[in-house]
C-alpha cells in the first residue's frame, strides 16, 4: 500500500514510547496507519495556520478539508456561536416548529444564489447528507408526479459526493465502492470530463465536450429516458483531482438533460462561497440547476451544516400534492441546528460584506499569483498537469509527462510529496498521485508566496527521491 504521508515522529506517539495505535476507527485511514504510525494531532489554529501538539506550525493549504474558508480565530463566528448557545442551544425544525436562525439562514441562502431563481432550502449536517437528501427528494418528486420508474441517477467517474450509502454510490471513485458493495444499482456513471487525461489525439476541448455529451445522451437512450431521474455534478471536481470542465461542457450537458426532462443537481459543497472567485460555481459556468448541495464554507466549518437548495418547480409539485403525499417524512434531529445556522448567517454576512472585507474580491486579487506561481512548476519531469482556478488547484504526478505513464503505485509519489510538504510545515491533500490545494480564502499575499515556495521545495525533494527510485 502507498505510505501514509504523516511520517514525522511526534512527541506523544512513537513506537519508542510505547505507542500501539489509538482508539479511533479513523476515517479514510488504513488500519496499519492507525497502529504503525502516530497520527498528526492538531491542537489550535490561527488565520491560515494550524499548530500540532508539539507547537509545530503548518500553513493549512487545504483549509481543513476544503472548508475553513475564513481560517482560524474568526471572532465574529465565535461570538455568533456563543450568543446562540446562551440563548437557545437547540430546538428542532420538525412538524412546522423551528427557530429564527434557521428561517433567516434559508432566506439568506436563497437571496445569495442568483444563477437562477430558487424556492426553498432544506438543512442537513453535512455534504453527504445533502446529497442523500437530494436522491430522496427527487424520488419523492417523481412519485408525486406519478413517474415511479424515473429513478436512476447519473453521476460522473472520479466525482466525490460524500461517503454515506447513497453519496458514496454517486461518487465515482473505486475506493468508495470496492469492499462496500457499492454503488447502489440505480446509480450509473458517465465520463469524467478530464480533457488532459481522456481526450483523443488532436481532439479540441470543444470536441471533447461534444463527445462526452453524446456519450451521456447514448447512455440515457440505452437506459430509457423515462427511467433517468437526475444528473449530479460538481462544477469543478474536487477530491477526484481538481478537474475543471472543458470549454462548452456544461452548456452541452445541460441541453441534453433538458431534452430528456432530467433534473440537474449541482454539488457545490466545495465550490460555493467564493472558492472559484465567484459566489457559486454555477455563476462561473452558467449552470442553471434544479437542486444545489452546499456545506463546508457555509459555516466556514465552525459548525457542521449543509443544505440543499430546491427549485420552485420541485417545491410547487410537492406543496400542491401535499394533501395526497402527507408529510415530507425526511429530516434530521439537527436539520437547521440553531447554533450552526447562527454561525452560517454570520459567515454569509462576512462573504456579503463587499465594503469592508470583500472576500470574493480578495480571492480574485490573490488567485492569479497563486495559480501562476504553482503552475510555473509545470515543467517538472514528474508533473503531468497542474490545473486549477481561483483558490483550488490540483497536480498530477506521472512519468514522461504522459497521462498514460503512471508511476508504480508502490512508490507512493503523491505520498512522498505530501510528506515533503508536511516536513516543511504545509498540509495538503494526497489521493494517489494527485495532490490538491484549497487554502483558506483569507490568505495574505505573503502566505500565497509561502505556499508557492514550499510547494517548489517539496517538489524538488520529490524529484530527487523519484530519481533514486528509478536508479534502483
Ligand atoms: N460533495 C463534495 C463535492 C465534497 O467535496 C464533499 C466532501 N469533501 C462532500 C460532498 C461530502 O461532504 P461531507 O464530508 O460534509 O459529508
Amino acid at each position: 500500500p502507498a505510505r501514509c504521508y504523516s511520517s514525522e515522529p511526534s512527541l506523544q506517539a512513537t513506537e519508542e514510547n510505547g505507542f500501539k495505535g489509538h482508539s479511533m476507527l479513523a476515517p479514510f485511514t488504513a488500519g496499519w496507519q492507525s497502529t504503525d504510525l502516530h497520527p498528526l494531532v492538531i491542537e489550535r489554529s490561527e488565520g491560515s495556520y494550524v499548530y500540532d501538539i508539539n507547537g509545530k506550525k503548518y500553513i493549512d493549504a487545504l483549509a481543513g478539508l476544503w472548508c475553513t474558508a475564513l481560517g482560524g480565530n474568526e471572532t465574529r463566528l465565535v461570538k455568533a456561536a456563543t450568543e446562540q448557545l446562551n440563548k437557545l442551544p437547540f430546538y428542532h425544525s420538525f412538524w412546522n416548529r423551528t427557530t429564527k436562525p434557521s428561517l433567516d439562514l434559508a432566506n439568506e441562502i436563497l437571496s445569495m444564489f442568483t444563477a437562477r431563481e430558487m424556492g426553498k432550502v432544506f438543512f442537513t449536517n453535512s455534504g453527504s447528507e445533502a446529497n442523500d437528501s437530494q436522491v430522496k427528494l427527487v424520488w419523492y418528486y417523481n412519485n408525486a408526479l406519478g413517474r415511479p420508474n424515473k429513478k436512476k441517477f447519473i453521476a460522473r467517474s472520479k466525482s466525490y459526493h460524500g461517503s454515506t450509502m447513497i453519496a458514496a454510490s454517486l461518487s465515482g471513485l473505486p475506493a468508495l465502492h470496492q469492499k462496500f458493495d457499492l454503488p447502489a444499482p440505480f446509480v450509473l456513471h458517465t465520463d469524467c470530463p478530464h480533457y488532459w487525461r481522456f481526450r483523443l489525439p488532436d481532439e479540441t476541448e470543444e470536441d471533447f465536450s461534444t463527445r462526452l455529451a453524446n456519450n451521456l445522451e447514448n447512455l440515457i437512450l440505452k437506459e430509457g429516458p423515462e427511467t433517468i431521474a437526475a444528473f449530479i455534478a460538481e462544477p469543478v471536481m474536487g477530491a477526484g483531482g481538481v478537474i475543471l470542465p472543458p470549454k462548452t461542457y456544461f452548456e452541452k450537458i445541460q441541453s441534453i438533460l433538458k431534452k430528456y426532462d432530467i433534473i440537474l443537481i449541482a454539488d457545490e459543497v466545495i465550490t460555493a462561497f467564493g472558492r472559484l472567485g465567484t459566489m457559486f460555481g454555477c455563476d462561473m459556468y452558467d449552470i442553471k440547476p434544479d437542486l444545489v448541495s452546499i456545506a463546508k464554507a457555509l459555516s466556514s466549518a465552525y459548525m457542521p451544516i449543509g443544505a440543499i437548495i430546491v427549485s420552485p418547480e420541485i417545491t410547487d409539485v410537492i406543496y400542491s400534492q401535499s394533501n395526497k403525499l402527507g408529510s415530507f417524512a425526511h429530516g434530521f434531529t439537527y436539520s437547521g441546528h440553531p447554533v450552526s445556522c447562527a454561525v452560517a448567517i454570520e459567515t454569509l454576512k462576512i462573504y456579503n460584506d463587499f465594503s469592508e472585507r470583500n472576500i470574493i474580491q480578495h480571492v480574485n486579487e490573490i488567485a492569479p499569483r497563486f495559480q501562476e506561481g504553482i503552475k510555473a512548476f509545470s515543467g517538472s519531469p514528474i508533473v503531468g498537469e497542474i490545473r486549477g482556478l481561483g483558490l483550488i488547484l490540483g497536480t498530477e504526478f506521472v512519468d514522461n509527462k504522459s497521462p498514460n505513464d503512471p508511476f508504480p503505485a508502490e512508490w507512493g509519489v503523491g505520498s512522498i510529496f505530501g510528506a515533503e510538504c508536511e516536513k516543511r510545515g504545509m498540509l495538503i491533500r494526497v489521493a494517489g498521485d494527485n495532490i490538491m490545494l484549497s487554502p483558506p480564502l483569507i490568505m495574505t499575499p505573503s502566505e500565497v508566496e509561502e505556499i508557492i515556495s514550499k510547494f517548489g521545495d517539496a517538489l524538488k525533494a520529490t524529484e530527487e527521491q523519484i530519481a533514486e527510485l528509478k536508479f534502483k
